[in-house]
């Protein structure tokens, strides 16, 4: 048999050879956890296969829509985005409600009037089927005749008056209020806020003259043991009035939807020790308003958060709860990661032409 002759050099390759082998699965192995570490993002990568309860934060760049999947296959729309998305939605809602095999959505939920709220709203009524739509109490001015004095707001809003006329021919509509909207034994919705028909922007008790986004309704869903909240574009006061009127171990949450697409004005500190989200997530597309402000996403960072999402970097974001009550999260873009193997190998060759060429000067003196 033919003795192998190895020389210190081709050790030196061959070791080099196996160690390179070697580091290269590890990194394909632990790509995730070293990605996570190097960009300090505590991010799950779970798809949801497993889910009888799902919330889609959809992406409708700057807006609100939410899609939340009851375990008894109900269906209920919080939002519908600024009217350019609504192509975008009512296609994404077709899909959704096709993988689920739900053929409408149970309640529709206006949280107030304004367009990056309710502009996809038309899009929707006319190209899915909506059993009841919910409103806040703000009416339009042709309603004055139906309502009479009601002393709820008024609004002359384009979106919001389009969809009210629409809505109101054919549609089962009606206004919100702090109460239960739906429960069962595994889940339960509550609107937590709006506590007053009528909110101003001054002290001159002028109804059209309303602040609209003091409307917008604190909404808490629970399933199992886990506590969501919606809070629509609420503002600091809202957030006070919330925390006046309930105990505080009640508003404990799980997830949170930050208000007015990460406004510095809402979503206090006062407000984060009460309420401790583990993920915040920013529904905010590209925007003029300095949304997320920096002011908030700081706020958010000192608080317990252990993970901020924003529909403007993740695109839609998908929630669900498994069987063990296991927060799953599904992002529809990936953040950057580092492609590990591809720098090593990238090293890699660089070392071997540097040993090669260190051996060949060496055997040339
Ligand atoms: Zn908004």
């Amino acid at each position: 048999m033919k003795k192998l002759n190895f020389t210190k050099e081709d050790y030196i390759r061959y070791s080099l050879i196996v160690f390179v082998c070697v580091v290269y699965l590890l990194i394909q192995i632990f790509n995730n956890q070293i990605s996570m570490l190097l960009f300090k993002s505590s991010r799950i990568e779970n798809e949801i296969t497993q889910s009888d309860f799902e919330i889609d934060f959809i992406d409708v760049g700057q807006g609100d829509s939410i899609l939340i999947r009851l375990p008894d296959d109900k269906l209920i729309l919080v939002d519908t985005g600024p009217e350019k998305s609504s192509k975008k939605l009512i296609s994404y809602l077709k899909k959704r409600m096709n993988k689920f095999d739900i053929n409408k959505i149970s309640y529709l939920i206006l949280t107030h009037p304004d367009s990056d709220h309710v502009g996809g709203s038309l899009g929707v009524l006319k190209n899915i089927k909506v059993d009841k739509i919910l409103r806040p109490k703000i009416l339009i001015n042709s309603e004055t005749s139906k309502y009479g004095n009601l002393g709820y707001g008024y609004t002359s809003s384009e979106n919001y008056v389009e969809t009210i006329k629409y809505a109101s021919k054919k549609f089962d509509m009606e206004f919100f209020d702090t109460n239960t909207l739906i429960k069962s034994k595994e889940y339960k919705i509550d609107f937590l806020t709006p506590n007053k028909d009528v909110y101003f922007s001054n002290n001159n008790n002028d109804l059209n003259d309303i602040n609209t986004n003091e409307y917008s309704p604190i909404i808490m869903i629970e399933y199992g043991g886990r506590k969501i909240l919606l809070t629509g574009d609420a503002t600091d006061k809202t957030e006070k009035e919330l925390l006046s009127l309930y105990e505080k171990e009640m508003l404990d949450v799980d997830i949170l939807k930050v208000s007015h697409h990460g406004s510095k004005s809402s979503t206090s500190e006062e407000f984060l020790k009460v309420v401790k989200p583990e993920y915040a997530i920013i529904s905010v597309g590209k925007n003029s308003y300095g949304h997320p402000a920096y002011e908030l996403l700081k706020r958010l960072d000192e608080s317990n958060v252990k993970d901020t999402l924003s529909t403007k970097k993740y695109k839609t974001i998908k929630i669900g709860i498994d069987d063990n009550l296991e927060i799953l999260i599904s992002l529809e873009s990936e953040i950057e990661r580092i492609d590990l193997p591809l720098v090593f190998t990238i090293c890699l060759i660089s070392i071997a032409i540097l040993c090669k060429k260190q051996i060949n000067s060496k055997k040339n003196i």
